[in-house]
């Protein structure tokens, strides 16, 4: 426990000095609280706003990570991306952020309990990708989700999670009502395969989202126009299908509440980036039940792989600044 939990105070320190660098610009909160552990801790879930109000209330983009609390390699992603735009003497400064026409709602670490115990599951033992409720079809066979025990792994849980909870405010607060705008959020993980997937819904079924066509869209936006070739993009049911995926349960809910509404144009867009870590779970399944196993990759190439997704992810971010009308009419 003690190795976690100086891994999550080294992540904390850093996020602290991002608020630091960003002065008025960045906001920390604290968004709510682990399951409790067996010692009766809750560790508390910190998000960051990083921008002007008019930035945040009307563009905002979501970027999240640490859901799975082995898959640090997203965390350390992320909070090096902040560390990339936000020092105006950075190469990659993002001054729209300044000018109000981006605003960041960061969820950097999604379980951090998971981060300290150094397991995938909250502290419950609940896998919170597996948690939403959702049911799949054909799933894969345990890995995609049991309900027998919270001792196996990608255990559904009874109920939302105190951080799925968190999450789920957080997304409906930040995003869900705002008018006219694109509305991308982006969730780190690692370890599915030896390429970095890109992944839009669904997650429990091979049935299209209703935004198929626009999501085909920027990944061809990536692809041609930002270079991004490297990556393989598609719904996440090309890969695989699971059940409770957060992000189903949350885009479900984003077109009950507007599918039907002709005259709104928001686009509530989520991503899972899935950094490849270069093994396949189909030729060495038993990596699936090994701690360090799939989730990270071989450490001689770490740095390079943090520094490698900075320019995905500021692309990603500019989303933001594009209309509804600007895909739409594209089309
Ligand atoms: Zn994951």
């Amino acid at each position: 426990m003690l190795r976690g939990i100086k891994r999550l105070n080294r992540y904390e320190k850093r996020l602290l000095r991002i608020a630091k660098l960003g002065g008025k610009l960045v906001k920390i909160n604290q968004a709510g609280f682990s399951r409790r552990t067996d010692e009766g801790f809750r560790f508390p879930i910190y998000s960051l706003e990083i921008g002007t109000k008019e930035g945040l209330e009307k563009h905002p983009v979501g970027i999240t990570a640490g859901v799975h609390g082995l898959e640090t390699i997203g965390i350390q992603i992320l909070i090096d991306f902040l560390e990339y735009i936000i020092s105006p003497k950075s190469t990659g400064y993002l001054p729209e952020l300044k000018k109000g026409k981006l605003g960041l709602v960061i969820i950097p670490i999604v379980n951090p309990g998971g981060v300290a115990a150094k397991t995938r599951s909250n502290p419950g033992g609940v896998d919170l990708m597996r948690n939403s409720g959702i049911d799949a079809e054909k799933p894969l066979p345990f890995f995609g989700g049991q309900k027998f025990s919270n001792k196996l792994p990608y255990f559904r849980g009874h109920g939302l999670e105190p951080e799925s909870r968190t999450l789920s405010r957080t997304v409906f607060e930040r995003f869900f009502h705002v008018q006219d705008s694109i509305l991308p959020v982006l969730d780190l993980h690692s370890g599915f395969g030896t390429v970095d997937n890109v992944w839009w819904p669904y997650a429990y079924t091979h049935r299209p989202c209703t935004d198929t066509a626009l999501y085909e869209k920027i990944a061809s936006h990536f692809k041609d126009h930002c270079g991004h070739i490297n990556f393989a993009y598609g719904p996440q049911s090309a890969s695989y299908t699971t059940h409770g995926d957060l992000w189903d349960k949350f885009y479900d809910h984003y077109q009950e509440l507007y599918s039907e509404q002709e005259s709104w144009s928001s686009r509530f867009l989520p991503l899972t980036l899935e950094v490849g870590t270069w093994s396949d779970i189909k030729e060495e399944p038993m990596k699936l039940f090994s701690k360090k196993g799939i989730f990270r990759p071989a450490e001689h190439n770490k740095s390079e792989v943090l520094t490698r997704y900075r320019g995905f992810l500021r692309d990603f971010v500019r989303l933001g600044l594009t209309k509804p009308k600007d895909w739409i009419e594209a089309q």
